[in-house]
Order: structure tokens, then C-alpha cells, then sequence
């Protein structure tokens, strides 16, 4: 029962009016938070921008490039129920996929080290001033406006559109040259040769033009970010920022910083100069965000800033790192928490982390803020893992608008199907679910299911031939048949459907991607009772790999 209050009580801190509390006894406050519970209405998917529950993902330059947009927006749109897409225009220097050796369904290449904080979209140059956007280095990168081809292929499909701006905006070679431009500790040394000050005015100048640019020139909903800028390190332990641009700024509110520097070098502790640093930071990084919201709305009223909170992954507080959420969200459209507890694979995992940031972030915004919950199918993640994590996000009180799957490069066929099977498990509505089978869930023989070292894809693999097969029992009726496989780049293995022991399809497996890949059968008619048969035959190195076969409607009722 003591339970229950609690639960009850957090949804009514939530969600219920004020008013209400103040003139009613706890009794009825209780009664009204299970009503609510109740009643309580789940969310609603659609397959377009008039969904009230946003289903996002990301990409980026390069996958695009190897799989094709329109491949991409399949995958994404029929495996997971996407219904909003953003880029990462500015990606700092990062192998991917993120701590994964290989792409799971790349056909082009196993890896990619992006560059130092290149943007992959056409900056308008003119509307920057001393610090200017990098072009890649690569001349396929740079001749194409990637961006623009992004949302011109996802509005043609009614999604939603955004684009990311990472923690890196401006690349570490650059600052790296510029002293004046890097945060400086108490004795006046840089902390780092990466790091910028939010204070000086080259480098504010430089993201108000970045995030304008973006809101000007593109058809886009949101810019998401996730900037801190400033450390979380104790005064004494190369705690910034104490450059002469921060003497300046704090001098506008009243603070001496100059003065207050050989005190706090003494004691650090000082008060109430340590609390003036701090609020200094906090009020730095709050009025930056404010200059870059107020610019992309003075530039297209129709986008807003969205921050993503990055800290709940490593169990961090934004706070520590200057950053408000609480005085900063009056100028935030959005909020995307941030935690991957999936990605870590740890059995019995709880999700605490993802629950506390929840329940911690729903506060600073307020009941009404648009608020997503990021949801981590890649690294260390299983199918089980995936689905929980998003009946925790669902199902708490902090009542999440929608969720982004971070991230698709890293997350396999499997794990994007248990992303949207997960949500319709977790009462999200008008979903249709994939129709299919995993091939090691089926009756084996010869057939056995593999474990990579860092799991990538679960399935199952012969030397010889294997064969698997179980019994249709779905609606009898002609289906589009998707048969998902992999392609090693060592041998020519086939793969054979048999449908009521008789064939109904057949390939080689010849392109050599060395990734998961899939093929589509069109219009075969399959009755229920019928034996469903693949067999796959070995060659040379290549093990006849299998992974799913799925069945989608030829003419669904219900189109998504
Ligand atoms: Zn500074």
C-alpha cells in the first residue's frame, strides 16, 4: 500500500494542478492519481509528423552514402516505426559505430572514424564571423548538401525533421590553435586544448550563427544539442572557467571575478565567491542557450531548440557542468534524455538511472514540455533488454511523449524490430506489428544459433546444409516475404524457401557486403498450416547465415 501511495503521489506531483492540491486532504489526492492511473490513455503512434508520440532515430553522412536514403527510411520506418528523423550535422571525432567494432548492415564499410567536428550540410558563409563552419576533408562529403537530401527524402514521407549539433561545434584543431578561444583553470592555464569558453565572443558569435543557419535554411522542427560548456572539475582540481572573457562577463552582473580569483586560489571555499563562480557558469551557459533559442525562432518560428541530456549516461548531474535544465528550459522546445542503460547488457538490470533522470528531468521542465526518453539498441543490448527499457520509460510517471532509438548505425535488424515490438508490447497504439519469425526459434536441423563476441545480430549458421521450419499460423493470404541474412565476403552460400515443401525462392548469396542484409519476395500466397522451410547451404567460408524471415501483407488493410 505504502507503494502504491508513493506511485500514486508522484503521478499527482506530476500531474495534477496546484489548485487542486492545496484545498484537498491527501485522501482525495490519492483517489485522483489512480483515477488518472487508470484512465490514464496510452499513447498514440502515427506513421507521419501528426503523430502525438514521436518515434525518432538519427544519421549521419556516411550511412547514408553506403545504404541509401531510401533503404535507410525502410529499415527504420517498417522495423522500428519511425516517425522523425534528425542529422548529425556536426559530428565531433568519433569511431562508429560507438564502441562496436562494425556496422551490423552497412554493405560498404565495417567502421568509419568521423572527422573532427565537420559539418555534413551547405553553410551559408556569410552569416559567420572570425570562426567559421570546416568542411570535410573527404570531397564526397563535401559536395553533397546531406542535410538538405535527408529532409527532402524524410518529408516526402511526412516525418519529422531535425538536426544535431554534437559537444564538439567547433573542431579541437581549431581551438586547439587559439588559446584565447580555450577555457582557462584559476592560474590562468587552458584545461584543455579542445574545450572552448561559452563566454568568449568569437566562439558565442560562431554557434548563433551555426544553430540561425541551420533554422534559416532548412525544413526543420528541431536543432538538438547537447552542449556543456564548462567542466565539473573543484576549483583546485582545474575547475573552469576563469579566462578574461568571464571576468567580463561576470563584471555585467555585478560579480568581481578578477578579485574574487586570489581568494578562491587561498580557500576555495570562499564565500560568497565560490557561489558567484558558480552561479557565474550556470547563468553563462543559460544565457548562451537563450541567444541560440531566440536566434533559430527569430529565423523560423515553426523550429525549436531541443536539448539532449547527455549527463544521465554516465550517471552525471548537468548541474555539476553548468547547465540548469531548470532556468534554461523557458527557452528549450524539447528534451531528450539521454541514459543507454540497454547498450551496457547488464543482467537484471533495473533501469534506476533511467527512472531517477526521468522523474529528475520531468520536474525541471514541467508537465508540459515535450519530453523523450533515448533508448539504446546497439552494443551490449538484447532484444529483452531493448523492451524493457521501453516499458520503463513508458510506464513512468514522468510520462514520456515519445522515444529516439539511438542509434541505427550500431543497431542491428533484430534489435530494431524488438524496438517497435516493445512499444506495442508496452500499450503504444495503432502500431501493426511484424508479422515473422526469428529463424533460431525455429525447428533446427543442422541449424545452430551463433553468439559473435560482441553479439551484433542473433541467428544461425551451418557448415554444410541446415534446414529450419515451423508452421504459419497467421492469416492465410499473399505476403511481400522478407528473408534476412548475411553476406560474408568469403563464399557464394544459398538460401532456398520452401513454402508447403514447394520452392518459392532461391538466391546466392553474392554480393559479399560482409553485413546483415535482406530480400524481398513479392505477392506469394502462404495459407495457415503451412510448413515454412528455409535451407541454407555452406560454401567455402560462408555459413548460410540466417536471421529472420518476416511476412508483410501484399495489400495490408491497414497501411502504415
Ligand atoms: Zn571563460
Amino acid at each position: 500500500m505504502k507503494q502504491i501511495m508513493r506511485f500514486a503521489l508522484m503521478v499527482f506531483t506530476v500531474w495534477m494542478p496546484a489548485v487542486v492540491a492545496a484545498q484537498n486532504p491527501e485522501v482525495v489526492r490519492v483517489k485522483n492519481a489512480v483515477e488518472l492511473e487508470k484512465t490514464a490513455p496510452k499513447p498514440v503512434w502515427k506513421p507521419d509528423s501528426t503523430s502525438e508520440f514521436e518515434v525518432g532515430t538519427q544519421i549521419r553522412a556516411w550511412t547514408i552514402k553506403d545504404e541509401g536514403m531510401e533503404n535507410i527510411l525502410d529499415n527504420m520506418q517498417s522495423m522500428a516505426a519511425i516517425n522523425n528523423l534528425y542529422m548529425v550535422v556536426v559530428m565531433h571525432q568519433e569511431h562508429r559505430p560507438f564502441q562496436a567494432p562494425e556496422f551490423p548492415h552497412n554493405p560498404v564499410r565495417d567502421s568509419w572514424n568521423a572527422e573532427d567536428s565537420r559539418v555534413t550540410f551547405f553553410p551559408d558563409m556569410k552569416r559567420y564571423g572570425k570562426i567559421k563552419p570546416l568542411l570535410s576533408d573527404h570531397k564526397w562529403i563535401r559536395d553533397t548538401d546531406w542535410l538538405q537530401l535527408m529532409v527532402d527524402s524524410a518529408r516526402a514521407r511526412g516525418l519529422q525533421t531535425g538536426a544535431e549539433v554534437s559537444h564538439f561545434p567547433i573542431p579541437k584543431g581549431l581551438i586547439g590553435k587559439n588559446p584565447d578561444w580555450q577555457m582557462k583553470k584559476i592560474d590562468g592555464e587552458s584545461w584543455s586544448g579542445s574545450r572552448f569558453c561559452a563566454n568568449n565572443p568569437d566562439a558565442r558569435e560562431y554557434l548563433i550563427a551555426l544553430f540561425g543557419d541551420l533554422a534559416a535554411n532548412y525544413d526543420l522542427d528541431y536543432i538538438q544539442t547537447c552542449q556543456y560548456f564548462f567542466n565539473d572539475k573543484d576549483i583546485d582540481e582545474g575547475g573552469t572557467c576563469f579566462c578574461k572573457h568571464c571576468i567580463a562577463e561576470a563584471k555585467k552582473t555585478g560579480f568581481d571575478l578578477a578579485a574574487a580569483i586570489p581568494v578562491l586560489k587561498k580557500n576555495k571555499n570562499a564565500q560568497p565567491q565560490r557561489n558567484n563562480w558558480l552561479a557565474l557558469r550556470r547563468n553563462s551557459t543559460t544565457k548562451l542557450y537563450r541567444l541560440i533559442s531566440e536566434k533559430i525562432k527569430a529565423e523560423n518560428p515553426k523550429c525549436h531548440l531541443r536539448l539532449n541530456d547527455v549527463f544521465a549516461w554516465g550517471g552525471g548531474d548537468a548541474i555539476d557542468y553548468g547547465v540548469d535544465i531548470k532556468a534554461l528550459s523557458p527557452y528549450l522546445g524539447s528534451l531528450v534524455n539521454q541514459d543507454h542503460q540497454e547498450q551496457r547488457g547488464r543482467k537484471n538490470e533495473t533501469f534506476a538511472m533511467r527512472k531517477k533522470w526521468l522523474a529528475t528531468n520531468r520536474k525541471f521542465i514541467g508537465p508540459d514540455m515535450h519530453f523523450v526518453s533515448g533508448i539504446a539498441p546497439r552494443m551490449h543490448a538484447s532484444p529483452q533488454l531493448v523492451k524493457a527499457g521501453i516499458k520503463v520509460a513508458l510506464e513512468h510517471p514522468a510520462k514520456v511523449n515519445g522515444l529516439a532509438l539511438k542509434h541505427y548505425d550500431g543497431a542491428s535488424f533484430s534489435l530494431l524490430r524488438a524496438f517497435k515490438q516493445g512499444m506495442i508490447d508496452a500499450g503504444v497504439q495503432g502500431l501493426i506489428p511484424v508479422i515473422g519469425k526469428e529463424v533460431e526459434e525455429m525447428k533446427l536441423d543442422n541449424y545452430a544459433p551463433f553468439q559473435e563476441e560482441l553479439v551484433e545480430e542473433w541467428g544461425v549458421e551451418t557448415n554444410a546444409t541446415g534446414t529450419a521450419a515451423y508452421t504459419f499460423d497467421e492469416p492465410s493470404g499473399a505476403y511481400d516475404i522478407r528473408i534476412t541474412y548475411f553476406d560474408a565476403d568469403d563464399g557464394r552460400a544459398r538460401v532456398t524457401l520452401l513454402i508447403a515443401g514447394e520452392k518459392k525462392a532461391a538466391f546466392t548469396l553474392d554480393e559479399d557486403t560482409d553485413c546483415w542484409r535482406w530480400r524481398i519476395f513479392k505477392n506469394i500466397r502462404v495459407n495457415n498450416g503451412d510448413q515454412i522451410k528455409l535451407v541454407g547451404n555452406a560454401n567455402k567460408n560462408e555459413r548460410a547465415k540466417l536471421d529472420y524471415i518476416e511476412f508483410i501483407p501484399a495489400k495490408p488493410p491497414n497501411p502504415q
